[in-house]
C-alpha cells in the first residue's frame, strides 16, 4: 500500500503550514518542524499577495485573518521614472509582511491540531520501504510516510533528494526598502506604483500617510547577508541616492529616508528549474523548488497554490508515486512560466532592456 497517511513537513514559512492544513483536509496527518525558535522570525520583506494567493488562502480558511492585517491595493500604476504614467490597471492584491503571513498560517495550523515544532533544524533523512526518517540538529527524529521539503530557497531537502540539484541564482540587484515621510511625493491611497527608468522603484501610501518603497540597487557581485550588514546604512543610502539621482520619485524618496529606517531585503535570487521535484518518499513545495524572483510578486502565491495541489494529488490518488508525478506535471509548467517572466523584469531593474512583467 503506498497511500500517504502521515507526513512530516520541514519549514514553517508560507508553504509549510499551508501544506499541513491542506493535507489535514484530505485526511493526511501532518506535523511541521521549523528551524527558527518561534513563529515570528522577523525574516523577509513586505509582499503583495496577488489574487491567486488570496484564493488559496480562502480555500484554506485563512483569507479573513490575513485580510484583517493586510493593506488592500486596488490598482497598479506604472511610470517611466520621469513622472510620466504609461499604464494603470485594476487589481494588485493585499500587502503584508511575509513574517505576519507565516505567523497567521502557523497559528491556524496549530488551532487545527497540527503540531508545529520550533527550534529544530532538519539535517538529513533516510528512506526505506516502510517510511522516511527525518533527523534534526538536536538529535531528534520523526518518522512518516512522506517528507515534504517546505524549507525555502536554500532548501536542505532539495539536496537530500538530489545532491547535484542546482542552488539559487543571483540576479544582479540588491533589494532595499523603507517607510518615509515625503510630502512632495504624490501617491494615491490603495495604489501600488512602479516607476521604471534606469533603475526600478516600487512605492505606495501607508495608512499613516508615510510612503513605503522598495528599490533595486544594481550590483555585479553577489554579497552575502553578513557582507550586506557590515556596510553601514548611511553608505547604502548614499549608493541608493546616486543610483536614483534624477529618478522621479526615487530621488525624493531616497533624500527623505533616514539611514536608521533603511531595510536591506537581500540579494535578489531565483531558483532555476529543479530537475527532481521528488524522490520515493520526499517532495518539495514552495521556494524550495520554484522560487521566482521577487519581481514576479508571485513567490508566496505560487507556494500556496503548490501546497494545495500537492495535498489534492495525494488525497485523490492512493498510489504515492503516481500522486507525486501528477503534482509535478501540473505545477512545473506554471511555475516555470512565471519564473521566466520575472527574469525579463529583472533585466529592466538591473538597467537592461528586458520587457517588464506586471504583478
Ligand atoms: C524582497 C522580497 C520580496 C518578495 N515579494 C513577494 C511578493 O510581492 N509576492 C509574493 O507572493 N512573494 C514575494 N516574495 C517571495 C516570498 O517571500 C516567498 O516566495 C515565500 O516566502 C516562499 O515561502 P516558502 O514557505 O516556500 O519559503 P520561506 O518563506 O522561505 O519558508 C521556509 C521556512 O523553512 C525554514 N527552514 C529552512 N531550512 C530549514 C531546515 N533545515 N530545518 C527546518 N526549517 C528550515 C525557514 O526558517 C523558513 O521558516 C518576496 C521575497 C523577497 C525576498
Amino acid at each position: 500500500m503506498t497511500r500517504v497517511r502521515r507526513a512530516v513537513i520541514i519549514g514553517a514559512g508560507i508553504a509549510g503550514p499551508a501544506c499541513a492544513l491542506a493535507l489535514a483536509g484530505v485526511g493526511i496527518e501532518a506535523s511541521v518542524v521549523e528551524a527558527h525558535p518561534g513563529p515570528a522570525d522577523g525574516v523577509g520583506a513586505i509582499l503583495t499577495l496577488a489574487a491567486n494567493g488570496l484564493e488559496a488562502l480562502r480555500v484554506l480558511g485563512v483569507e479573513d485573518s490575513v485580510k484583517a492585517i493586510a493593506q488592500a491595493i486596488d490598482a497598479v500604476e506604472m511610470s517611466d521614472g520621469a513622472g510620466h504614467v504609461f499604464a494603470r490597471h485594476p487589481g494588485g492584491g493585499d500587502l503584508l509582511s511575509r513574517d505576519e503571513l507565516a505567523r497567521v498560517l502557523a497559528e491556524r495550523a496549530e488551532a487545527a491540531g497540527i503540531p508545529v515544532h520550533y527550534g529544530r533544524r532538519f539535517i538529513g533523512a533516510s528512506q526505506s520501504a516502510t517510511g522516511v526518517v527525518a533527523t534534526f540538529d538536536d538529535g531528534s527524529t520523526v518518522e512518516a510516510d512522506l517528507l515534504v521539503g517546505a524549507d525555502g530557497i536554500h532548501s536542505t531537502v532539495r539536496t537530500e533528494i538530489d545532491p547535484t540539484a542546482p542552488g539559487p541564482v543571483y540576479e544582479g540587484v540588491l533589494g532595499f526598502g523603507a517607510a518615509t515621510r515625503a510630502p512632495t511625493v504624490a501617491a494615491e491611497p490603495r495604489v501600488m506604483n512602479f516607476a521604471f527608468g534606469r533603475t526600478f522603484l516600487g512605492y505606495w501610501r501607508l495608512p499613516d500617510a508615510r510612503i513605503g518603497w522598495f528599490a533595486s540597487l544594481p550590483r555585479a557581485e553577489q554579497l552575502s547577508w553578513r557582507e550586506i550588514r557590515e556596510v553601514p546604512n548611511d553608505r547604502w543610502l548614499a549608493e541608493l541616492r546616486q543610483a536614483y539621482a534624477g529618478h522621479h520619485p526615487g530621488a525624493e524618496l531616497m533624500a527623505s529616508t533616514l539611514p536608521d529606517d533603511l531595510i536591506a531585503t537581500g540579494p535578489t535570487l531565483r531558483m532555476p528549474p529543479v530537475p527532481h521535484w521528488y524522490s520515493d518518499r520526499m517532495v518539495l513545495v514552495g521556494d524550495a523548488v520554484h522560487a521566482p524572483s521577487s519581481s514576479s510578486g508571485q513567490g508566496a502565491a505560487l507556494a500556496l497554490e503548490s501546497a494545495l495541489e500537492l495535498a489534492r494529488c495525494l488525497g485523490d490518488d492512493p498510489n504515492r508515486g503516481a500522486a507525486l508525478a501528477e503534482y509535478e506535471a501540473i505545477r512545473r509548467p506554471r511555475v516555470e512560466a512565471v519564473a521566466a517572466a520575472a527574469e525579463a523584469a529583472n533585466r529592466v531593474k538591473a538597467g537592461g532592456t528586458g520587457k517588464a512583467e506586471t504583478p
